[in-house]
């Protein structure tokens, strides 16, 4: 997996393909899906949701610059597998999910695997997790209309914030840099999310 799909394309750091090469993805995935875990694709990881495929996870860790010391909060935890790859990366994740069933299923492989640096909540993360802002970086990994107001709020200065914005089909992953006061976004690559469902996202 990292040899062919993220190495042969623009993942050039080396933590984070350290981390890619690490976490045991097929422990994110129902039994049926794990012969398919580590293809290049994204899979259904049920409640309709899905997990990303393994070069989105490594360009949205990369486009965060974490060098280890960092507190990240992640906005749709799903499998579990992109705060996986976060914690190896950094000091902290707080990461929040809606959908009940989909947080108990990662909270279990957190604890199968000793990810003990992961905190999570079930809440709509569109509000953030203000107890424990400012973050370093957040990364949200489901689609919106717009970067929720509370988010950037949350973010540190120096902060970067990496989220999917466009309608309900396609998206745009856009990059917001926090620096000195100023923020810029960056547009970065096409991409096709599931929805960012909240109050800051999409109504239902
Ligand atoms: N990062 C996940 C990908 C999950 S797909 C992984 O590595 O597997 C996107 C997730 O965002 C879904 O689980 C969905 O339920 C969740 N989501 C959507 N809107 C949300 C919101 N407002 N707050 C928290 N989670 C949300």
């Amino acid at each position: 997996m990292v040899n062919e799909q993220l190495l042969s394309r623009d993942i050039v750091d080396a933590r984070t393909l350290a981390a890619m090469s690490e976490v045991p993805r097929h422990c994110f995935v129902d039994d049926a899906m794990r012969a398919k875990a580590y293809g290049d694709h994204p899979l259904p990881i049920g409640a309709g949701q899905t997990i990303s495929q393994p070069y989105i996870v490594a360009y949205m860790t990369q486009a965060l610059l974490l060098q280890g010391d960092e507190k990240v909060l992640e906005i749709g935890t799903g499998s579990g597998y992109q705060a996986a790859v976060l914690s190896r990366l950094c000091r902290k994740v707080y990461t929040v999910e809606r959908v009940n069933s989909l947080l108990a299923g990662a909270r279990k492989v957190f604890d199968q695997l000793r990810y003990y640096n992961i905190r999570s909540k079930l809440d709509d993360g569109t509000l953030g997790w203000p107890d424990h802002g400012p973050y370093d970086a957040i990364i949200v990994t489901a689609g919106g209309p717009e970067i929720p107001e509370p988010l950037i709020a949350q973010l540190a200065d120096p902060g970067r914030l990496i989220m999917p914005i466009g309608d309900r089909q396609v998206q745009e992953l856009k990059l917001l840099i926090k620096k000195e006061g100023q923020t810029e976004i960056i547009s970065l690559a096409g991409v096709r999310f599931v929805d960012l469902v909240g109050e800051y996202g999409w109504r239902g």
